[in-house]
């Protein structure tokens, strides 16, 4: 299936951008964003076993080695303590009374973890379930296990937070739209 620029819509024009990782591109004439060219090919399993198991070097040396894993979250606490406090700062800046907050694709929930004090309603979304049973145990957090679009809010919520989420998603569109719905006037979206 032929993606479309999720900026622009179907009627933009586009042109070959060129391979990257064994992927083909493209990039939309119009707004200059660069997508993948369709979503026949299936995700290489490399992927799945690297962010699974983390990197062991013995077993595969070229491993890419993802960064919101316990086994790194634990090696190099202070840097994740680092750039969270920059993220929640930003966030409280644009909003000085967060309340609720979610973290949509929450993870291992590190960053939730990071707020779960200031924050009275802080919960989390993750459709991985080993990610989100690890959270749920070591960090104590609410988290559901289910995706973006089949989740509801009984109340309108302060802050959305989805890091490294939008550019994995098939419509991207929709789920903003969907974040758009679940904020509380005033309330704001952290990309
Ligand atoms: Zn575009």
């Amino acid at each position: 299936m032929q993606i479309h620029c999720p900026t622009c819509g179907p009627d933009a024009d586009r042109a070959a951008y060129g391979r990257r990782s064994g992927y083909d591109l493209s990039r939309c004439n119009s707004c200059g964003l660069v997508f993948l060219e369709s979503i026949e090919k299936p995700i290489a399993e490399e992927f799945f076993r690297d962010a699974a198991g983390g990197s062991d070097a013995s077993e595969a040396p070229d491993a890419i080695e993802y960064w919101s894993f316990p086994a790194l979250y634990d090696r190099y606490q202070t840097v994740f303590e680092g750039f969270f406090s920059e993220r929640w700062n930003r966030l409280r800046a644009a909003h000085q009374d967060i309340r609720s907050l979610l973290d949509i694709g929450c993870g291992y929930g590190f960053f939730l973890r990071h707020v779960q004090a200031d924050v009275a309603a802080a919960e989390g979304i993750e459709i991985d379930g080993t990610a989100a049973a690890y959270a749920r145990q070591r960090f104590g957090l609410a988290i559901s296990i289910k995706p973006i679009e089949r989740y509801t809010t009984p109340e309108p919520l302060d802050c959305l937070v989805m890091c490294d989420v939008l550019e994995h998603l098939r419509e991207p569109d929709v789920v903003l739209r969907r974040c758009r719905d679940m904020l509380a006037p005033g309330g704001i979206l952290f990309l």
